[in-house]
This record gives C-alpha cells, sequence and structure tokens, in this order.
C-alpha cells in the first residue's frame, strides 16, 4: 500500500509560499530604493537597480515555474494522487507481501506531463487556455534562464502579473491580496511594535503592486470594483498620519461597497477593514466629497466637517 497520500491543499500552501515570497523578494528590494530616491538621489535609476537583482528576478521566475508546478499537482491531486505517480505498477508496492511505501519515496510527474494530466481531466474552459498559456510561457523563460543566459528580460511587472494570475486562477479573485496580507499579519513578529501602524502600513506594498502592474490589471483579478472613486482610508490614514496630509494619498484604498450612491459602506482594500460612514457634504471650500467618517472627517480631503 502507498502511504502518506498528498492532498490539494498541501500542494496549494507551498505554491502560495512560492508566489507570496516572489512579491515579497520585489517589494523589499523597492523599498530602499524608494526611500532614497524620495530623500537623497532624485536621479536614481530604477532600471540601474533592477539590472542589479537580476539574479533575484530569475530566482523570482523559477519559484513562480514551481508554484505553477505545484498548482497542477493539487488540481489533479483533487482528481486522485495516484495519477501522479511516474513509477512504473510492477514496482508499486502492492504485492500483498511487499512493505508499506510513503508516496514521498516514488517517482511523480513533472513539466509537460503535469499539464497533459490536468487537461486530461479538467474539460476546456477560457481559465484552462489560460493557465496552459501561462505555465507553457512561464515554463519556456525558466528553461532558457536555467539553461543559458536569457534572451530577454525579465521584469518585475511579468513576475508581479504572473503570481496574480496564479493565485487568481487557482485560489480565486482577490486571493494575491488576502493571502499576502495574512502571510505578513501572520508573522510572528507582526505587532510588536504597534499593531495598528503595521497594518497600516501594509498599504504601501499595495501601492508598490499596483504601480508595477495597474490598477486595471488588478480590477480584472478582483470581485469589487478596483476603479471606483477611492477615498481615505479612516484606519490606515489615522495611524500613518504622521506623515502628512500631503503624503497620506497611498492611504486612498477605501471604496463605497456595494458602491452605490447612498451606500453607506466603506472597505478599505488594504487593511480589509469595514466602516460605516454617513452622506453629507463637505464643508471644506472647493471639496465635493460627500462621505463622511463617523468622526466627522471628510474622506475625500480629511478635513473636519462643520456642523452648525
Ligand atoms: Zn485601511
Ligand atoms: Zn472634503
Amino acid at each position: 500500500m502507498i502511504n502518506n497520500l498528498p492532498t490539494r491543499e498541501n500542494f496549494n500552501s507551498l505554491a502560495q509560499e512560492c508566489l507570496i515570497q516572489t512579491i515579497n523578494n520585489l517589494f523589499e528590494i523597492t523599498k530602499d530604493y524608494t526611500e532614497l530616491k524620495d530623500d537623497v538621489y532624485s536621479d536614481l535609476d530604477e532600471v540601474e537597480l533592477w539590472e542589479h537583482h537580476r539574479g533575484d528576478l530569475r530566482t523570482c521566475l523559477v519559484l513562480i515555474y514551481q508554484a505553477l508546478e505545484l498548482y497542477l499537482k493539487g488540481e489533479i491531486c483533487n482528481e486522485s494522487p495516484y495519477l501522479l505517480l511516474d513509477t512504473p505498477r510492477q514496482d508499486w508496492p502492492t504485492n500483498p507481501e511487499s512493505l508499506d511505501k510513503d508516496f514521498n519515496e516514488l517517482f511523480t510527474i513533472s513539466g509537460d506531463q503535469l499539464l497533459r494530466t490536468f487537461n486530461a481531466i479538467y474539460s476546456v474552459t477560457e481559465k484552462k487556455k489560460e493557465i496552459n498559456k501561462l505555465f507553457n510561457d512561464v515554463r519556456k523563460k525558466r528553461n532558457i534562464i536555467t539553461h543559458s543566459s536569457p534572451t530577454f528580460k525579465i521584469t518585475p511587472q511579468y513576475l508581479i502579473e504572473s503570481s496574480i494570475k496564479c493565485f487568481t486562477f487557482f485560489e480565486g479573485n482577490d486571493q494575491w491580496w488576502h493571502q499576502i496580507k495574512q502571510n505578513i499579519v501572520d508573522h510572528p513578529l507582526f505587532g510588536y511594535g504597534d499593531y495598528d501602524y503595521e497594518l497600516a502600513n501594509l498599504t504601501y506594498r499595495l501601492e508598490f503592486i499596483k504601480d508595477k502592474v495597474g490598477l486595471k490589471f488588478l480590477n480584472r483579478h478582483s470581485d469589487l470594483d478596483l476603479t471606483a472613486r477611492k477615498y481615505y482610508c479612516p484606519y490606515c490614514s489615522h495611524y500613518l498620519s504622521d506623515l502628512g496630509q500631503d503624503n497620506l494619498e497611498i492611504t486612498k484604498w477605501a471604496i463605497l461597497n456595494p458602491n452605490k450612491p447612498t451606500g453607506t459602506t466603506l472597505l478599505c482594500y488594504s487593511c480589509q477593514n469595514k466602516f460605516e460612514v454617513t452622506r453629507e457634504k463637505c464643508t471644506s471650500e472647493g471639496c465635493k466629497g460627500n462621505v463622511i467618517s463617523d468622526e466627522g472627517v471628510c474622506l475625500s480631503c480629511l478635513e473636519k466637517i462643520e456642523i452648525d
């Protein structure tokens, strides 16, 4: 008998780790750059930065390929883990007298065979076509970089887009952000200094991702309308208020949920907190805002409204 059969969840959680690591690596690379660019080196060239980190970009590509293989294994496993075995039947420990064997000791299929098996199990859908396209593209690039020097440029944009696509295809819309956020919050040191400040800080990561792939791309991977009008998040803008009002634009990730002219619930995509708001006109000159926090602050301009 074959023991310790894997499950889809086993493979999926390993795949998530690869993708989260990819996005976190890329974010960490630019973190220092963004600070220095603002403070000292305004002429610092981002192209130069990524050129220096080409090794990291290659590693990230390998991680994404790894994630794709793991996700395909998960999907196949959902049908039957035995479909993953590449060990000839005569070598299976299935004679009545043979000792049990652990699944991990047996050879399993990889690469093209995974895709073929996956395609044999699931009927053709748009999603399946997209998965095939992404897998083939990432595999081709990964083969080139692991066997010779690449003739193409791996960009952070390509890596983040591919990671987000993986999350959406195998986990569902919005999972790219939910999983990244959860992974950071679950860190043993998270909140040691100041939980609220650190949670509000996540908006930097979200801004970084948006800057690289654009809001339209993110919107295609969300159940919400991320292109809707955005308001300051009462929570994120409060805990990052030391940035000064001019720099708080990054906390404008709150949208009306549902997005209706009379809607009174605001959801911040970054911190995922929900807030009740009132709909009254802002009294600040030149502001057309009408979404007011429970503390009487206009979430379009951050001014406190005047009460007659
Ligand atoms: Zn927030
Ligand atoms: Zn206002």
